[in-house]
């Protein structure tokens, strides 16, 4: 752990999204990300820095106190189980559904369910609540050809507006969970730096109060 406060950020949608949140209360980046090839970056606030990182690496940089605070989709979160961090706010942005998905006309099922993701635990947990016995195959992109190459019966994944499953004759069929991105905060600097993570806490969550008014 570092005296600064270093926030972990993933690239894309939750960077997007987070700094206009980070602005209201006076953090900016000094630098494009995009347009650098650094992974530390000093902002307009000289205690504060931030890391981008993978969205999937950002629980365990806090878990283990490499950064102070990040900004994880509840899908990230949920996978690696994050059991080692708090999570004080709901950020309300990058929303998405975690769900289950198929083919529009699906065939029989011989045996067991076939179920392609990348969420392997999260689908394991999924289906063993619901007691069904399935076989998972883990994936690391482009789930969707799964059902329509016969590698798997349905897939476990992020829908947005539908269009990718829709493209690709699928639909989704099962609601796993509502998605959206959080801040996580190491549990160690929840306490040896209380009074700055709170107060950008209390800034964040009016910040997201008045983006959902
Ligand atoms: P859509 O076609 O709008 O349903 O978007 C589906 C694809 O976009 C998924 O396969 C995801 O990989 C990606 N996606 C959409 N929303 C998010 C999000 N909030 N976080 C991460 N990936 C997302």
């Amino acid at each position: 752990m570092t005296a600064k406060l270093r926030i972990a950020l993933s690239k894309g949608r939750i960077l997007d999204e987070t700094l206009p949140l980070l602005k209201t209360a006076g953090i900016e980046l000094l630098e494009e990300p995009s347009k650098s090839r650094k992974l530390i970056f000093p902002t307009t606030d000289s205690n504060v820095e931030i890391i981008i990182i993978r969205a999937t690496d950002v629980p365990t940089f806090v878990e283990h106190g490499a950064a102070d605070i990040g900004v994880a989709g509840k899908d990230v979160l949920m996978e690696h189980g994050a059991r080692g961090v708090y999570e004080p706010l709901d950020l309300k942005i990058s929303r998405c559904k975690l769900m289950v998905a198929g083919k529009v006309a699906p065939g029989p099922v011989n045996g067991r369910l076939r179920v392609a993701t990348k969420f392997v635990n999260i689908t394991k947990r999924y289906y063993a609540e619901k007691g069904e016995q399935v076989e998972v195959i883990k994936l690391y992109g482009s789930m969707e050809l799964a059902p329509l190459v016969g590698l798997a019966d349905k897939i476990v994944d992020i829908v947005d507006t539908g269009n990718t499953l829709r493209a690709n004759g699928l639909e989704p069929t099962e609601l796993i969970a509502e998605i959206s991105a959080r801040l996580i905060v190491n549990k160690a600097s929840m306490k040896t730096k209380h009074a700055t993570i709170q107060k950008l806490i209390d800034q964040l969550g009016v910040a997201v109060e008045n983006a959902n008014r």
